[in-house]
Formats: C-alpha cells, structure tokens, sequence
C-alpha cells in the first residue's frame, strides 16, 4: 500500500472563460489508482462561482487520471462538477454537453504568451518593443527566444509526456514570448482533457519561474503588429475518415456556415480582435472555407480532397482562451445536423 496525492483539477464556474483549480486529496492503494477507484469529493462553490453561500456544495467526479511525476506518488485526476446529488451536472459543466463518439478525433493547436512583470517575455521590461515579427516564429537563439522559455516549455512537454498526454509537438511562435503546443486525442473528450490537464501543468510549473500564461487571444492588443494566439481545432469522424465525399462535405460546411454565430460564441472572447482577416485570419463576421486557405474560417488539408473528401478539417476560429469542451461539443452538434445518409 502506499499513499497517493491526487490532485482533483476543475473548472470553475467564472464567465466568459473559466479558471482551473485544485485541491489534494490523500489516499491509500496497492497501485497507481484507476479511475473507477477514485471516489467522488466536494468543494465550497461559493469561493468559486458555483453556488451560494447557504449551500454551497458541489460535488467533483472524477473523468480521467494521468501520473504527475513531480509529485512521488502523485495523480492528476481531471474531473466534472456535478450538483450535490452526484448525478446532475452543474450548469458550468461544459464537458457533459459533449456528445459521446468513440470515432471523433480532435487535435488542438495551443497557442499561448509567457509573461512576465506584465509583458511577454523577452520584450523589454520598462516599455516599447523588441526587434519586429519575423525570426522568433520556430526560431532559434537567445535573440529570438531568450533565455529560459525553452527551458519552461521543455520541462512542460517532459511533464506532460510522463502523465500519458499525447502531446504531437511544440513551436516557438510568430511573436516573442509566443509558443505553442499541438495535443490529439481520439474520442469526443480526450483531447479537450488533456489539453486543460497540460495548462494545468504549464501554469503549476510557471510559479517557480514567477512567470504567468497568458491565454488571451491578443493580449498586446489589435491596432500593433503582434499576432494573437488561437487554438485551431482539427476535426474528424469516423464518416469523414472513411466515407467523406464531396457532396457530404459540402453539406458539413453549408451546416458550419448556418451555425457560425452558434460557433463562434463557444470560441473564446474577445476574438473580433483576433480574427480580423489579418495575421492569417477570417474575419469573424464571414464563413468561408479553402484548401490549404489559412485566411479561411475552415483550412481544407490538401490532403482531403487528394483522399476523395476524406480525412480532417482544420477549424481555425477558435482562439487560444477558448473552452475546448465547448469547442468539441459545438462542433459535433454541428455534425450531427448534417444526414450521413
Ligand atoms: P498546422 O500548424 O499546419 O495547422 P499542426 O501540425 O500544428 O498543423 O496541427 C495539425 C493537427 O491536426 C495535428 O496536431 C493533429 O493533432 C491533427 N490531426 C491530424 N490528423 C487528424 C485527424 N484525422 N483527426 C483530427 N485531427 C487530426
Ligand atoms: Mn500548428
Ligand atoms: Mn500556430
Ligand atoms: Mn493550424
């Protein structure tokens, strides 16, 4: 028997976006815990939004559980907030609106800042800017990366590999101070676990470096020449894999042009600064789609059409402070409303 430190990770119930947070529970087994043995737990969700004073229980449900190796015997148990009943979900609960598809697969592109003393890092510390845009994209050297990002993103990846998540890469991006990393997962949920379990982990690990994410979508505003950060969403289904075809297709995005407004309200906030039609964008009043279009709202892989419509679609609306459970949950809707005949 040993004792474990699980670490029970949730959303809160703040609006647009929520925070995570985290409380340690300690608990005896024979071995690394699976899921099914992790009881339910309760918080006070009046200090998080989530409920009044007078009765302020809510209830965490365990969803999915990853090792964390800077913990000795430590968990990461990513859960869902329920009603004091256990049953009910709580109405911030925005993973139990997805639809459940084994066959869905996503992939989400993370965009995100570094920060420190509130400027990105690496830009000067009493005002004004660093060089202009243009080497620090997937860039090398202290001019371009400074340095200890490198060194933060790295232990983030190595974390993130050791608690199973299924990281597919990571860049220095267009700005400085600027990176990214790419998870995938197959099921409705995976990915969009892990991608909340992975900015747990990037901002526990930040403390020490007295640096801050920041996951706004232009946190240097819109009127300079900084990208934003987005998170595109890479989407398929087990039809689109192995079906696809250029009517279905063509119905699918006919559904994601009706919807728009429907999508772009679960995209995270604060995107009209972000999707301008500049710095690779859509702008987000407009649908459109195209090949290998990255000023389109959906980027067509050459690899679909080559495939016969068949394979993964890139939605890059989405921005980087966005909820990916409600991203999945809108983009699945939005496929169901299109026959598969
Ligand atoms: P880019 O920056 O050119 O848009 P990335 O390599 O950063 O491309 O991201 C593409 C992502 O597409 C990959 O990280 C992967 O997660 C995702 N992806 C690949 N195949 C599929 C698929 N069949 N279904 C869903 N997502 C996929
Ligand atoms: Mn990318
Ligand atoms: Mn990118
Ligand atoms: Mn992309």
């Amino acid at each position: 028997m040993a004792k474990y430190k699980l670490e029970y990770i949730w959303l809160d119930g703040y609006e647009p976006v929520p925070n995570l947070r985290g409380k340690t529970q300690i608990k005896e087994f024979d071995a690394f815990p699976k899921l099914e043995q992790l009881p339910l737990w309760n918080f006070d969700g009046s200090s998080t939004r989530q409920a009044e004073g007078r009765s302020s229980d809510c209830v965490l449900k365990p969803v999915a559980i990853y090792p964390d190796s800077t913990r000795k015997n430590g968990a990461l148990v990513m859960c869902e907030v329920m009603m004091p009943d256990g049953k009910t979900p709580h109405p911030s609960n925005s993973r139990a609106t997805i639809l459940d598809d084994p066959g869905a697969w996503f992939g989400f592109e993370q965009e995100y800042f570094l920060y420190q003393d509130g400027v990105p890092l690496g830009f000067p510390k009493g005002g004004g800017f660093p060089f202009p845009q243009g080497e620090y994209y997937t860039g090398v050297g202290y001019k371009n990366v400074g340095d200890v990002a490198r060194e933060i993103v790295e232990e983030h990846l190595d974390l993130c590999l050791d608690a199973g998540i299924n990281h597919e890469g990571i860049n220095a991006e267009v700005a400085k101070g600027q990176w990214e990393f790419q998870i995938f997962g197959k099921g409705s949920k995976n990915a969009a676990d892990q991608v909340w379990v992975a900015r747990y982990l990037m901002m526990r690990l930040c403390e020490k470096y007295q640096v801050d994410i920041v996951w706004h979508c232009k946190p240097l505003g819109k009127d300079v020449d900084w990208n934003g950060s987005g998170m595109h969403s890479n989407f398929s289904t087990t039809h689109l894999r192995e079906v696809g075809g250029k009517e279905y297709f063509e119905a699918l995005m006919a559904a994601f042009d009706k919807y728009k407004n429907e999508h772009i309200a679960v995209y995270g906030p604060d995107n009209h600064l972000r999707l301008t039609g500049l710095h690779e964008t859509q702008s987000i009043d407009k649908f459109n789609y195209g090949v290998a279009n990255r000023g389109a709202s959906i980027r067509v892989p050459h690899s679909f059409v080559n495939n016969g419509y068949k394979g993964y679609l890139e939605d890059r609306r989405p921005n980087s402070q966005a909820d990916p459970y409600k991203i999945a949950s809108r983009i699945l809707q939005t496929i169901a409303t299109v026959p598969t005949k």
